[in-house]
């Protein structure tokens, strides 16, 4: 019968030229990355060369499990048992093959790299940044009392949902007191009230960084947002990120956010 040769070295190499050209990966790589500086010009170009990489080892592979599934396949067509035994045979030789095992393990540990690689990038982004105006907290919002003063200038001009009344009412700041009353029903309530930071013993500073993070870079990651406001709880961070897209996503935006969104979106 016609056991086809593994001529192994021979099939590999079109097929290792045949995946596109490094300088097109690097071009996408670039595009997606956008790396600013020789630091991430040189994670970047690991990231390009781990891809290439494991590229390589999956056509690799892929050359090897289609011998095996074409043995396999013939097997069906045969009537001779002991055609079919070799065919057997020789699709577990190539998947067992000590070679098959090795691209294997390459080609997991050149993906591990590039995974690895663009974690480095995104953790120095993000540390060594600090220009970047989205990692800089806002002066506007540097202390907490200015986040107070952003607070209590909204209560003053106007509206915000009383608890009691269960609707958006005017009302009128009381300073002394750092308390909006209603106009309808007298209800006073706390300058956070109403919006996501509502009952938090997080100060408002770290609040409204992660609001205004959030708002500007939506797709964040909760691990990333966590590094670039310095909070160490990852748990923390989860829960400030559930609140404020809950917020995002409801109806009353605007008055959850405290404004913000109105600020740094624009939005009305
Ligand atoms: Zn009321």
């Amino acid at each position: 019968m016609d056991v086809p040769l593994l001529n192994t070295e021979q099939l590999l190499l079109p097929a290792l030229q045949n995946v596109c050209g490094p300088s097109v990966l690097q071009e996408v790589i670039e595009q997606e990355l956008n790396p600013v500086g020789s630091i991430e010009h040189i994670l970047a170009d690991e990231v390009v060369r781990r891809v290439e990489q494991s590229r390589q080892f999956e056509a690799a592979l892929t050359i090897y499990r289609d011998q095996a599934s074409q043995a396999l396949l013939r097997i069906k067509s045969r009537d001779d048992q002991q055609d079919r035994s070799q065919l057997a045979m020789l699709a577990t030789n190539i998947m067992a093959s000590p070679r098959h095992e090795a691209l294997f393990r390459q080609g997991l540990a050149a993906s591990r790299a590039m995974f690895g690689a663009i974690g480095e990038f995104r953790k120095h982004r993000i540390a060594n940044e600090p220009a970047a105006n989205w990692i800089q907290s806002d002066p506007r919002f540097a202390t907490e009392q200015h986040c107070l003063a952003h607070l209590a200038r909204r209560h003053r001009n106007g509206t915000v949902f009383c608890r009691r009344c269960q609707t958006v009412t005017p009302g009128t700041y009381i300073a002394a007191r750092a308390a909006w009353q209603c106009n309808k029903c007298g209800r006073q309530s706390g300058l956070r009230s109403g919006t996501c930071m509502n009952r938090s013993p997080l100060p408002l500073t770290a609040w409204f960084n992660v609001i205004r993070i959030i708002l500007l870079h939506p797709t964040i990651s909760t691990s990333d947002l966590a590094v670039a406001v310095r909070v160490s709880r990852q748990q923390t961070v989860n829960s400030m990120v559930h609140r404020i897209r809950d917020a995002v996503d409801s109806d009353q935006a605007s008055l959850r956010l405290a404004g913000l969104d109105k600020l740094y979106l624009g939005v009305d």
